[in-house]
């Protein structure tokens, strides 16, 4: 789950991060009574869940109230990357001499939190990570003990090139974001740029945080953070319904049962040239409900033309999933073919059930993919 930067910001706060003040404003008058109270000049920025907004044109300085006035005007309501920009959050300006990325997060290979962090922070860093990796440095953190002064205080001088005062900034701030990251249960938690300024003061003037959705269980705080608006509908409407499912962009929907089978069947509808509507795995159930609310989820995307079941049964009968299929399809006005490949338990007695009805059966999933393909625009790839 991502939440918006004035969220992150709040809790680098509480971890005792140098975050400068900042409001939230739906609209331009809002801002601009914020920019009053807190003394311009002032950041107008996009509250969205996307990252690259100073790129896009979502945050902006402003040195006057008519600023305001007319940069939040523009700004809310913008397109970023498919974001509409709802909110926008008023911080006073800082002044910037240098920029920093600091960054923790969840190293897969070592299975421990990483420390990355880099002199050349800023709106650029993936370029930097690409063209120039020597730039950044990394460390493992060993949970048991924590990012140790000694470590943390390293890595700040190696970030400020010998200046003392930036180097003990910069290990303070990566310690309390270590402490911020474990304590969220965060998989990202990152400030980028953390800014020195003329005076020498360090500022955390970015934050982001991606919470892990396995954890949320343990903060039931967390919820009061999922902002429902900016969450794709379909998302919402499955995640309430207990099922598994991330929206794509392409025109097969996918209904598989178990979360290895889904990526397999996205992998093969890709090799055979097509692309997966969705990713959405059913569970074990063959429940019907389960199956009319995965359907309807799925058909409410415009970009679907044919649906694809993939199921095995092992624990789930598949004579079950097949009654389940029909009587969702009586249920819903459903306009595209449907194509259902059933293996495993009582496959038998699920091909006879399907054989009076118009949904169009495979034995194999190279089969199920093909035929779906064939039943769209996209004739699949002779692989
Ligand atoms: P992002 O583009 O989504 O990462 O948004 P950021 O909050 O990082 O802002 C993008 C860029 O805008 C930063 O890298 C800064 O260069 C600039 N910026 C953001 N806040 C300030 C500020 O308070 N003062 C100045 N001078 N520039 C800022
Ligand atoms: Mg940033």
């Amino acid at each position: 789950m991502n939440i918006h930067e004035y969220q992150a910001r709040d809790i680098f706060r509480r971890h005792g991060l140098p975050v400068p003040e900042g409001r939230v404003a739906t609209t331009a008058a809002a801002a601009v009574e914020h920019a009053a109270a807190l003394g311009v000049p002032v950041m107008v920025k996009a509250q969205v869940l996307t990252g690259g907004r100073g790129k896009a044109g979502g945050v902006k300085f402003c040195p006057t109230l008519d600023d305001v006035r007319r940069q939040a005007g523009a700004i809310l309501g913008m397109d970023i990357k498919g974001h509409r920009v709802g909110q926008v959050l008023v911080t006073p300006a800082a002044d910037i001499a240098a920029e920093f990325y600091l960054g923790m997060l969840v190293d897969r290979r070592t299975r421990r939190p990483i420390l990355i962090a880099s002199a050349a922070g800023g709106v650029d860093i993936e370029e930097v990570a690409r063209t120039a990796p020597e730039k950044i440095i990394q460390r493992q953190i060993d949970p048991r003990y924590g990012l140790l002064d000694h470590e943390a205080l390293a890595v700040g001088l190696a970030l400020a090139a010998g200046d003392l005062g930036r180097a003990r900034q910069l290990a303070a701030a990566l310690q309390k974001l270590y402490v911020a990251f474990m304590g969220a249960d965060a998989s990202l938690a990152e400030v980028n740029p953390f800014i020195f300024t003329p005076q020498g003061q360090g500022l955390a003037i970015d934050a982001k945080i991606n919470l892990d959705d396995n954890a949320l269980e343990r903060h039931p705080e967390y919820e009061a953070l999922r902002d429902l608006e900016a969450e794709d509908a379909s998302e919402r409407a499955a995640r309430e319904a207990g099922l598994s499912f991330v929206k794509l962009d392409g025109n097969v929907g996918c209904l598989v049962n178990g979360a290895g089978l889904a990526m397999a069947t996205m992998d093969l509808v890709q090799y055979y040239g097509g692309m997966p509507a969705n990713f959405l795995d059913i569970g074990g159930s063959s429940n019907p409900e389960k199956v009319v609310k995965a359907l309807s989820i799925i058909l409410a995307d415009a970009n679907v033309e044919v649906i694809l079941f993939n199921i095995f049964g092992g624990i789930t009968r598949c004579d079950d999933v097949a009654a389940g299929i029909i009587e969702a399809t009586r249920r819903l006005d459903i306009r595209v073919p449907i194509v259902v490949r059933l293996t495993g338990t009582n496959e038998q007695e699920a091909r006879r059930l399907l054989a009076g009805t118009s949904l169009v059966p495979a034995e194999t999933m190279d089969e199920a993919v093909k035929k779906a393909l064939e039943l769209t625009a996209t004739k699949p790839k002779n692989k």
